[in-house]
This record gives structure tokens, C-alpha cells and sequence, in this order.
């Protein structure tokens, strides 16, 4: 699909974006500014759905404005019990701080994600939710690259950058 020749975005794509994102009292809580660009692979759940919705169809070039309510971010924030987990279940290298995330089992032997809360003597505090659920978040990005996807990129289900890549996914 393309417009005027131009390649759109589109599943299949991997594009290439700086952004800047801020929290609903306009605090910047993440930006690529200074550094490399985010890399995504769309229609692959690579970032969060109002953002991706909101940059399907855009263009190389185009700077794109969104603010996106939780339902279509990180979800709401779930009234749930922070779980301590002491700190040896964790390996020695690993590196622990707020807003780390690791994936744990649940129940069922699913993946399920989880972010430090905080981290104490004794424990690791860890949150269920994510740290930006509940925020309304506002991005500002630029689209900077759009590329197909390779079929090992497809199959993965997010882009393979530059640098070597040791999943087995
Ligand atoms: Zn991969």
C-alpha cells in the first residue's frame, strides 16, 4: 500500500521512530532524544495499541501526536497485593531496581509479567501492574524509517536490529 508512492505504515512493517512520552501532568517519563530510535515491528503488540493505532498509515517524515487513555495503554491499574519474593529467589547479576520487569508463571504456567516495586534488604517488592497503568500517556513521535519485516522477523514477531539477537523464539 502506498500513498503517493510513499510507503505507509502498515502491519509487516518495521519502523523506525523517536519519541517523547509524557504522563498527564506533563512530566516526560521516556524519550529516545540523545539516543538510538525505537525499533517495532506493527501489528505485532510491539508497543502499546493507541499508539500503534494512531501511526498506522503515517509516512516517513511525519510527526504524530497522540494522547492515549489507559484502555488503550498499559490497562488500569488492578487493586492487587504487592508479592514479596526474597531476594535470593533472584540470580546474583541480576540487575534489580523500580520498574525492572521479569517474567514470571502464573497459575496456569503461563508467562506473566511483573516490575519491581521496590527493592528492600530482605525482599524484592513486586508490582502486577505495570508501572504506567493507570496513566494517561501523551506521545510525541517521528517517524524516522519504515522497512518490510524478513520473514525471521515475522515469525518472532518484533524486529532484529543491529546488534546480535540470542532469543530462541
Ligand atoms: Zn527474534
Amino acid at each position: 500500500m502506498s500513498t503517493n508512492g510513499k510507503v505507509t505504515i502498515e502491519p509487516g512493517k518495521v519502523v523506525t521512530v523517536h519519541y517523547t512520552l509524557k504522563n498527564g501532568e506533563g512530566e516526560v517519563l521516556d524519550s529516545s532524544a540523545g539516543s538510538e530510535p525505537l525499533e517495532y515491528l506493527h501489528g505485532a503488540d510491539n508497543i502499546v495499541p493507541g499508539l500503534e493505532n494512531a501511526l498506522a498509515g503515517r509516512v516517513v517524515g511525519d510527526h504524530v501526536e497522540v494522547t492515549v487513555p489507559p484502555e488503550e495503554g498499559y490497562g488500569e491499574r488492578e487493586e492487587v497485593d504487592l508479592q514479596a519474593v526474597p531476594r535470593g529467589a533472584f540470580p546474583q547479576d541480576e540487575e534489580l531496581f523500580p520498574g525492572a520487569e521479569f517474567v514470571t508463571e502464573d497459575e496456569e504456567g503461563q508467562p506473566m509479567p511483573v516490575w519491581v516495586h521496590s527493592v528492600e534488604d530482605e525482599v524484592v517488592m513486586l508490582d502486577l501492574n505495570h508501572p504506567l497503568a493507570g496513566e494517561t500517556l501523551h506521545f510525541a513521535v517521528d517517524v524516522v524509517n519504515i522497512r518490510d519485516a524478513s520473514t525471521e522477523e515475522l515469525e518472532h514477531g518484533h524486529p532484529h536490529g543491529a546488534g546480535a539477537h540470542d532469543d530462541e523464539a
